[in-house]
């Protein structure tokens, strides 16, 4: 019986993978990985390649998914599940590990630098900071949530540093979400592409995010940052 890794591919630039996960790969017999993975981590591998990039709710794809690792594992395989960021933050690794372990194979789960945090630290961001007085802490949401349905005001902290995935999509019903409960005037980051040569940071104000993301045409995969810790992008953003 084979075994069955999913591991953390890092938010874009291929070296903020891990050392674990990165040694994991070079063993594998076969990889299966998303969208947002780095493509330079799998290029030149002598493992079997196999896409499963997959649109948003797509029910049957993460059966597909599912089955193909049990599948593999069975014949003996050292199967790698290469997600984009960190398995466990908005990935659906729990899903999968659960599925492998339920079908009697071994899963381990490798962590990897999310895009949560490592997408504004290449911005200049940094998601917490004693520098500003209202950064208590952060919290990571999605935007859309389970069956594609919109995330509520419930979600939404009325202070500290909100960082949102996957809402360029949707970016006006979240401006009106988000102005419900914080500040028409707090700063806003929307980056795209973060981590990556190809990163793009626009900085406004919250009542100018869905007009920041049209007018610029911002495309996923992007992260919304909103809180006083975007102002210090301005002392950092050069250094990094
Ligand atoms: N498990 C991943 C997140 C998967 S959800 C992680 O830990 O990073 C996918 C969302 O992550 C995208 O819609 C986008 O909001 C965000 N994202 C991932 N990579 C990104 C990047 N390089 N730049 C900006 N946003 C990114």
């Amino acid at each position: 019986m084979g075994k069955v890794y999913i591991i953390g591919g890092g938010p874009g630039d291929p070296e903020l993978i891990t050392l674990k996960a990165y040694n994991i790969l070079k063993q594998a017999d076969v990889v299966i990985y998303d969208r947002l993975v780095p493509k330079s981590l799998i290029e030149g591998l002598k493992a079997e390649l196999i896409y499963v990039g997959k649109e948003i709710g797509d029910a049957n794809l993460q059966e597909y998914i599912n089955r193909l690792l049990v599948e593999k594992a069975k014949e003996h395989k050292i199967v790698v599940r290469l997600k984009g960021g960190d398995p466990y933050v908005f990935g659906r690794g729990e899903e999968e590990c659960i599925y492998v372990l339920s079908n009697g194979i071994e899963c381990e789960v490798v962590p990897g630098v999310t895009s949560a945090i490592a997408v504004p630290t290449y911005a200049g961001i940094p998601v917490t900071s004693r520098l500003v007085s209202s950064s208590s802490g952060f919290t990571v949401i999605t935007a859309t949530r389970a069956e594609g349905k919109l995330i509520d005001t419930d979600y939404i902290p009325k202070k500290g540093t909100l960082i949102i995935l996957m809402g360029i999509h949707v970016i006006k019903e979240i401006e009106s979400i988000l102005l419900k409960v914080r500040d028409r005037n707090e700063l806003v980051a929307v980056i795209e592409n973060g981590t990556t040569e190809k990163q793009r940071v626009f900085i406004g104000k919250l009542e100018e995010l869905s007009k920041i993301v049209e007018t610029n045409n911002v495309k996923s995969p992007a992260i919304i940052v909103v809180g006083e810790v975007v102002k210090l992008r301005d002392k950092l953003w050069k250094l990094t």
